[in-house]
């Protein structure tokens, strides 16, 4: 299906995670801080998962990936040996008529404030300037005095942390070639046109793995890590059929770099395919530099080959939000209910990604029902997030966990109390199942543990 066929979600997600507190707007009661969002109680369930995800799949279930929690604040040159502060930027165009501002290599995507239907510069008034470079990096001073003595940066990547500490890695770990450093962490960019809700901020995370590869091998894990990162996103459920390769191009590709994907996702809407993982082949350019400008020597060894050099690194780098973003909008549907005039919204979650993994409810206050569903929520919370609810009618208390995407229902009836067991409501066919309540963890584990994108009564047997 291409990008034009799916409609666009964003509106109606914004208003969904503000209504269930997956997303606010940073200091909303003050008007807002322009892209900057808050992670809400189920905010921080869903992305909190999707990171252990990434860590799992990074870091734990692999011998030859470390992991680093390197500071935000680096030495200054560091952004000159990388490259960053001389050319971390991208073109700006003002509109002297309006004074919008606009990417230079995005005006063709964008709208003229005046007249939205027509691009920047189409319409009689618009007067752009010039396009002049912007260095996206946020500064600030260390310590009291604000000189350009000094002048430190909020780093635009967390890449930079793991180069320059390849050989403290390597020599703690004794890992030997090839091997890859793993990290999780802020990043911060001054963006000229940040937008669509939490695709693109000013503070956003970054879950970036470099894997440091003899020169001559890199095209071989290059290809690997390509795959294995597509596969980690379909695994969290994203459509096949919204995800694809786009090779960058002859232009796109860095002067340094050997070869470059994006993983694009379809966003729907205008938006359409968009980047939400690079995978690069990044060659000796960053490690090269670092020595260059520490004048420390950063070759590897390898003693077993007698042989020293500086490894080629291949780069997977994922934004925590985008990916949060993209499993939100690829899950959120809207759908006609058989036999009910209202439909629902159902946020379709993987079971694994859910914020909360089960609700309990008795069907009413009265026979003991809330008292043994009270204690089935309690064992349960041992091991999942559950929510405990006895307000209101229950296909309302349905509807509000379909919109957070809980992929389980416990209920306890008027029979619960007396056969000791319980009714699992699925969130994305409503079929209904009986189990006896010490089943009740084993039902549960058995679909947060397996691969199942949906959650579904006609899988449970
Ligand atoms: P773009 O071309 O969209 O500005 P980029 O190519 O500069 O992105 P990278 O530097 O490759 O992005 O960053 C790696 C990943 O970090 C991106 O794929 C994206 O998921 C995430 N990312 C980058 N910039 C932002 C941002 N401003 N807001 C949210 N996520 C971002």
């Amino acid at each position: 299906m291409s990008a034009a066929n799916r409609p666009d979600v964003l509106d109606s997600l914004v208003s969904l995670a503000k209504r269930r507190g997956f997303i606010f707007q940073s200091s909303e009661i003050y008007g807002g801080t322009g892209s900057v969002w808050d992670y809400g109680p189920l905010g921080v369930e869903l992305k909190n998962n999707v990171k252990q995800r990434w860590w799992n799949a990074m870091v734990r279930e692999r011998d030859d990936v470390e992991g680093l929690d390197a500071a935000i604040l680096m030495h200054p040159r560091v952004w000159e040996a990388s490259g960053h502060v001389s050319g971390f930027s991208d073109p700006l165009i003002d509109c002297k008529a309006c004074k919008a501002r606009f990417r230079a290599d995005k005006l063709t995507d964008a709208a003229c404030p005046r007249k939205p239907s027509k691009k920047p510069g189409e319409h009689t008034d618009c007067q752009l300037t010039e396009p002049r470079q912007f260095n996206l990096m946020f500064k600030t001073f260390m310590g009291p005095v604000e000189d350009s003595a000094a002048v430190v940066y909020l780093r635009p990547e967390t890449a930079q942390g793991i180069f320059v500490n390849f050989l403290n890695v390597q020599q703690a770990t004794r890992q030997k070639v090839p091997f890859g450093i793993a990290q999780i962490g802020k990043a911060f960019r001054n963006e000229i046109t940040p937008g669509n809700f939490t695709f693109r901020t000013r503070e956003f995370e970054q879950m970036e793995m470099q894997f440091f590869v003899e020169p001559g091998t890199d095209m071989e894990h290059f290809e690997r890590w390509k795959q294995a990162r597509l596969d980690w996103h379909l695994a969290l459920g994203l459509d096949r059929d919204r995800l694809e390769f786009h090779q960058h191009t002859e232009k796109e590709l860095a002067h340094y770099a050997r070869a470059a994907f994006d993983i694009n996702f379809d966003f729907g809407g205008t938006l359409g395919f968009q980047e939400i993982e690079g995978v690069h082949n990044r060659s000796d350019f960053d490690l090269r530099q670092h020595q260059e400008f520490s004048s420390k020597k950063l070759e590897y060894v390898d003693q077993a080959n007698n042989k020293r050099y500086l490894p080629y690194v291949i780069e997977t780098s994922v934004g925590a939000d985008r990916v949060t973003l993209a499993i939100l909008v690829n899950a959120l549907r809207e759908e006609a209910v058989p036999g009910e005039q209202e439909g629902r919204t159902v946020m379709g979650l993987h079971p694994a990604l859910a914020p909360i993994k089960a609700g309990v409810f008795p069907l009413t206050k009265k026979d003991g029902q809330p008292e043994m569903a009270e204690r089935l929520a309690t064992a349960l919370r041992k091991k999942f997030n559950v929510f405990y609810d006895e307000a209101g009618a229950i296909g309302r208390r349905y509807r509000r966990q379909d919109e957070a995407g809980t992929p389980f229902g416990i209920t306890v009836d008027g029979d619960s109390t007396a056969n000791d067991d319980v009714t699992i409501r699925f969130r994305d066919d409503m079929g209904q199942i009986r189990v006896s309540t010490s089943k009740v963890v084993e039902v549960l584990t058995n679909y947060l543990e397996a691969d199942h994108p949906r959650a579904d009564a006609a899988r449970a047997g």
